[in-house]
């Protein structure tokens, strides 16, 4: 990870206090550094911060599969590395059907779509949330690849390689060919 990635990572962890859940698994000092400044005090590339990085990592990972998680892992460390063992199968979202959400109806923004999810999975309810029907919502993906336009900014390009599709096994492996020839 480069000098630039890791700042930014840290700067978006930086606002954690005691009650974020990751807070307490840091060690004292750096705990005591966080609450006491705006941002790292000494160069972001000394391994104090590993353990905020660990635990940013962790959340932007949680629900992504294997595959993508190994071909960043080695990216990271410059060596090839395979992650395997359990991946959490999480909800599909109900507008782009790639498996983003943790749970059901949480007003959580999919990451790959950014649909609001209201819980609601028919087609023609209009969702206050995001202004539109489930229908639109589809239709808006296909078209734009998001909810709306201006949603992309907020995606990541890689966010569809991240997440399963909704159907197991077909549906990815097809998925997975056509990022790969385009
Ligand atoms: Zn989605």
């Amino acid at each position: 990870m480069s000098k630039e990635e890791r700042k930014s990572e840290l700067l978006n962890m930086w606002g954690i206090d005691d009650e974020n859940p990751e807070f307490a698994v840091l060690p004292d000092s750096l705990q005591e550094e966080i609450l006491q400044t705006d941002g790292p005090v000494v160069d972001v590339m000394s391994p104090r911060y590993d353990p905020l990085l660990m635990e940013a990592l962790k959340k932007e990972y949680v629900g992504v599969n294997n595959d993508y998680l190994s071909e960043r892992v080695s990216r990271i460390v410059g060596e090839e590395v395979v992650v395997e063992g359990q991946e959490d199968k999480f909800f599909a979202c109900p507008c782009c059907m790639y498996r983003t959400l943790t749970e059901r109806g949480q007003y959580d923004i999919c990451p790959v779509c950014f649909w609001e999810d209201d819980g609601n999975d028919k087609l023609g309810h209009y969702s206050g949330p995001n202004h539109m029907t489930l229908a639109e919502g589809r239709d808006h993906f296909v078209r734009y690849g998001a909810v709306t336009p201006s949603a992309l900014k907020y995606i990541k390009p890689d966010a569809k390689k991240r997440y399963y599709f909704g159907w197991w096994g077909l549906v990815r492996c097809t998925a997975t060919s056509k990022d790969q020839d385009s």
